[in-house]
């Protein structure tokens, strides 16, 4: 039923204080990723923030919601979020939204789709015909398989293989000429595509919010995601830091940049003993967080 035959009268209440668009007033704000990617930010709920708060004040006020009104001091509004993020207090950071657009490789897209919490909707290669962009890694950057990941990459590979493999993609590449070709001759845009590489471009709307985007981005900026994709997390990170200051350094102090112990790792600190386990796994995580932590 619509307001105007339910007889319900709409209020239109104006903003108290003066307003600011936290975008600048902007339609996008973007950052290149490699030769052709590209992340960019198209909008964010809220868009208007009280004039000396950031976007991070719908936290706040939905967080108040349930711990009552309190003080509105900017101080005390960064110590109640930085409290949620150590308590994983997660709905509130759910109230702000971020809407991107990402321009980036089949392979990474397909690691990205995994996330099941953010709204898409892709380019189609049905209904359009797939550009000519594909990607490839600096010569510096083609990486040896990692010996102690099976799932990752390190170090880069001698000069000469990795002109070798840059060499490969070309030629896989060169089967763009036949897609169209084969697309002049008649055959469907949905059947020529299925031979272009997984290194050819696609681009989608991506839409999610701050709690569901800081998971994303916890798993995919860490140094067990594929470079390529952490390449994109990183930029994404550095388009909302200066919307949302205060949940970032949250999300950085407790989250990524801080350190999950394990309750055999908690035993072995006290103890002052080796860790007490057979998988070598395990241990060699262990070492890894000893490092950090300067033991
Ligand atoms: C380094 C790395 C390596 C990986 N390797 C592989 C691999 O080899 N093979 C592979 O298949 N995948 C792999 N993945 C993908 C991984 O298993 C997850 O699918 C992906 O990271 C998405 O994580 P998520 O489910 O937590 O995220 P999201 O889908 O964004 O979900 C966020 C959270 O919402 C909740 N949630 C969402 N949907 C459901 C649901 N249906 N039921 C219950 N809870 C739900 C969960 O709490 C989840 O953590 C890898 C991921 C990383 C980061």
């Amino acid at each position: 039923m619509s307001s105007e035959t339910s007889g319900n009268r709409i209020e239109r209440k104006p903003f108290e204080g003066e307003m600011y668009d936290v975008m600048g007033g902007c339609a996008r704000w973007e950052i290149k990723v490699h030769d052709h990617g590209l992340v960019a930010l198209c909008d964010v709920m809220p868009r208007m923030a009280p004039v000396g708060k950031s976007a991070d004040f719908a936290i706040v006020q939905a967080a108040r919601v349930s711990y009552g009104e309190g003080t509105k001091q900017v101080n005390e509004d960064r110590g109640l979020i930085r409290y949620l993020a150590r308590h994983r207090h997660t709905t509130p950071f759910e109230m702000v939204e971020f809407k991107f657009h990402h321009v980036m490789p089949i392979f990474i897209a397909r690691q990205w789709i995994r996330h099941r919490t953010a709204n898409v909707n892709e380019y189609s290669a049905r209904y359009s015909i797939v550009r000519d962009r594909f990607y490839r890694p600096d010569l510096e950057n083609v990486r040896k398989q990692s010996k102690t990941n099976r799932q990752g990459g390190e170090e880069p590979i001698d000069e000469s293989t990795a002109k070798e493999f840059l060499a490969y993609l070309e030629k896989v590449e060169a089967h763009y000429a036949d897609y169209q070709s084969l697309m002049d001759k008649g055959v469907s845009r949905e059947l020529a595509r299925i031979g272009l590489p997984v290194n050819v471009y696609t681009e989608w709307y991506w839409k999610i919010d701050l709690h569901n985007l800081m998971h994303f981005l916890s798993l995919r900026m860490d140094a067990h995601a594929q470079q390529e994709i952490r390449d994109y997390a990183t930029a994404m990170f550095e388009l909302v830091r200066p919307i949302v200051p205060i949940a970032a350094e949250a999300f950085e102090d407790y989250h990524t940049k801080a350190l999950h112990l394990t309750r055999l790792e908690i035993e072995a600190i006290r103890a002052g003993k080796p860790l007490d386990t057979t998988n070598k796994r395990e241990a060699a995580e262990w070492e890894e967080k000893k490092k950090k932590l300067g033991m």
